[in-house]
C-alpha cells in the first residue's frame, strides 16, 4: 500500500507523492531548537517523530535533505544573553552543543544541514525577503520603525491553521505594545532595535534591528531548499502562528506553493499539561539520564505512541520501555543462538516467516503503534516456537535479518562500547592537525568525511571526542 501521512494543511489522509518523481531528494524541513535553555525532552519527541519519519522514508528507498534550523536569535535568547551578561553567540553556543549531545544520546540522525539565523548569508536572504514583500505591498514598516506582514494582503492567511481572521479581529487591539499595527494578527518582519537589544542589531534599510522568528525559518528554507519542499515538521504549537507565518512569506515571495505536505506532533504531556518551560513541568535529558535511564530508553518511550496522539510522560512509563527493550535484547539473544545451532536437531517445523507487515503500519501514517505490537506478537510467536524447537537455523537468521531491516528506523540496538575503525582515527588525526595549523577549512572538510562514516567528532576542551553519529554530512 502506498505511503500516506495526514496533512495539516487539508485535515486528511493523503497519498505521499514526492514533488519531484525524478526521485531526487526529498526536501524536508523542521523546525529546530530555540537555543535560549537546554532543550526539554518534549522539543525532543518531536525531533524524535521528525527521526522516525526520515527514517521510514529512507527505508522505503527515499532519499531525504534535511534542514533543521537553529533559532540562536530571538526574544527569549537575546533576554538570556543580556541577564547572563554575556555576548549572544556565547549564550546561544553551549544550548546549541548540549542540543547535539542530547540529539545523539537519543539516536537522532543529524539533519543535512543545521544553519543558524544569526548567519551572515541567511540574515542577508531575511532582509531581501523583507524587501521583497515591502515591495509587493504585503509588509510595511510601522511608527515603530518595525517592518509588519500585512495578513489582509494574503488571502490564504489562516489556511493552514483553518483560523478565521474575522475572529481575530474582534477581539480588538489588546497589547498596548501592538498599537502600530494595522491589524492585531500582522506579525514582525523586522524589529527595530531598542536598548534592550543591546548590541544585538543589524543594519538595514529600515534601520538598525534584528528578524522576527517567522522570517527565519522562510529564509533558511528557501536558501537552502529552494522554492518549495516536500514536508515541512514541527510540534502543533508550532501551526499557529509559525507555520502560517512561514506560509505567508515564503508565498509572498516566490508566488509558488512552498509546502506539500505539513505534519505536526502532539505533545509530551506532564501530568495531562504540555511539557512546557513555561510551566516548570519539564524534564531535560539529562535529567532523566540521572535517574539511570539510558538513552536508548528514552528514545523508546517517546517513540512508540503514534505522533498525533499526546504522550503523557511517567516513570512508569520509563520502567515499561526498559521492560520492552529487555524483551527485544533476550529474544535477539536467543535468535542468535538457534541461528548458530544449523546442524543441531532438526526442527519439527520451521517457524514463521517475517512479512512486510511493520513496514506496512510505518506507511499509515507513521503507525509506530501498530508496528511495534506486530514485533511484539512476532516476538511472543518466535520465542514459542523457539521453546518447542520448532525453529531452524535459516528461520533464525530470516528474523535476524529482519530486525535489521526494522531496526534502521527504530534504531534500538543495544548499547556498547565499538572501537573506533582506524580510518574513522586517522581522519580524526589529520583533523586534530589541520586545527592546530588553524586550517578551519581543511578541519570542516575532515569533519563532514568522519560524519560520513558514522562517526561525530566534537571539540571539548580536552580536545576532539569521537562518538558513533547517525547520518552523513
Ligand atoms: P521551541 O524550541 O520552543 O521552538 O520548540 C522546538 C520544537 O519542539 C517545536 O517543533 C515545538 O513544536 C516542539 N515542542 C515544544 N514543546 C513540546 C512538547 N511538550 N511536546 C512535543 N513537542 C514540543
Ligand atoms: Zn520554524
Amino acid at each position: 500500500m502506498a505511503l500516506r501521512f495526514f496533512n495539516t494543511y487539508s485535515r486528511e489522509i493523503e497519498e505521499f507523492e514526492p514533488r519531484d518523481p525524478a526521485a531526487r531528494p526529498i526536501k524536508m524541513y523542521t523546525c529546530g531548537p530555540t537555543v535560549y535553555s537546554r532543550a526539554h525532552i518534549g522539543n525532543f519527541r518531536a525531533y524524535i517523530f521528525e527521526d522516525l519519519l526520515q527514517r521510514h522514508l529512507e527505508l522505503r528507498g527515499y532519499k531525504v535533505n534535511r534542514v533543521m534550523n537553529i533559532t540562536d536569535v530571538e526574544d527569549k535568547t537575546i533576554r538570556g544573553a543580556r541577564e547572563a551578561g554575556v555576548p549572544l553567540r556565547k549564550f546561544t553556543e553551549q544550548f546549541k552543543e548540549a542540543f547535539f549531545e542530547d540529539a545523539r544520546t537519543l539516536r537522532i540522525k543529524r539533519a543535512n544541514e543545521h544553519p543558524a539565523a544569526t548567519d551572515k548569508r541567511y540574515i542577508d536572504r531575511m532582509i531581501e525577503m523583507i524587501s521583497e514583500l515591502i515591495s509587493k505591498g504585503l509588509a510595511y514598516q510601522a511608527d515603530d520603525k518595525s517592518v509588519y506582514f500585512r495578513i489582509n494582503k494574503f488571502p490564504d492567511y489562516g489556511k493552514l491553521a483553518h483560523f478565521d481572521l474575522t475572529q481575530l479581529q474582534s477581539t480588538g487591539r489588546v497589547k498596548h505594545d501592538e498599537y502600530d499595527k494595522e491589524h492585531i494578527g500582522d506579525f514582525a518582519l523586522w524589529k527595530a532595535w531598542d536598548e534592550a537589544d543591546g548590541d544585538v542589531k543589524w543594519d538595514s534599510q529600515w534601520g538598525p534591528g534584528r528578524p522576527g522568528w517567522h522570517i527565519e525559518c522562510s529564509a533558511m528554507s528557501t536558501a537552502l531548499l529552494g522554492d518549495q519542499i516536500d514536508i515541512h515538521c514541527g510540534g502543533v504549537d508550532n501551526i499557529f502562528p509559525h507555520h502560517e507565518a512561514e506560509i505567508a512569506q515564503s508565498e509572498g515571495v516566490t508566488g509558488k506553493k512552498f509546502v506539500r505536505y505539513w505534519l505536526h506532533c502532539a505533545h509530551l504531556l506532564v501530568d495531562g499539561q504540555k511539557m512546557a518551560k513555561s510551566l516548570g513541568n519539564f524534564y531535560t535529558v539529562p535529567d532523566v539520564l540521572a535517574k539511570g535511564y539510558t538513552g536508548r530508553e528514552l528514545r523508546y518511550a517517546l517513540l512508540r505512541v503514534h505522533y498525533r496522539v499526546p504522550l503523557n510522560f511517567t516513570w512508569e512509563g520509563m520502567e515499561e520501555s526498559r521492560q520492552a527493550l529487555t524483551r527485544i535484547d533476550e529474544w535477539l539473544a536467543r535468535l542468535g543462538e538457534v541461528e548458530k545451532k544449523e546442524n543441531a536437531q532438526p526442527p519439527r517445523l520451521n517457524a514463521q516467516r517475517p512479512t512486510e507487515a511493520f513496514e506496512e503500519a510505518l506507511d499509515d501514517d507513521l503507525n509506530i503503534s501498530a508496528a511495534l505490537g506486530f514485533l511484539f506478537e512476532s516476538i511472543r510467536e518466535t520465542n514459542r516456537a523457539m521453546d518447542q524447537n520448532e525453529m531452524d537455523a535459516a528461520s533464525a537468521r530470516a528474523w535476524l535479518d529482519w530486525w535489521q531491516r526494522i531496526n534502521a528506523v527504530l534504531d534500538l540496538e543495544p548499547e556498547t562500547d565499538v572501537a573506533i575503525p582506524d580510518e574513522v582515527a586517522q581522519l580524526a588525526q589529520q583533523r586534530e592537525n589541520a586545527r592546530r595549523e588553524k586550517n578551519w577549512k581543511r578541519s570542516d572538510e575532515l569533519r563532514k568525511q568522519i560524519l560520513g562514516l558514522g562517526w561525530e567528532v566534537r571539540d571539548t576542551k580536552d580536545g576532539q571526542k569521537l562518538t558513533r553519529g547517525a547520518g552523513s554530512a
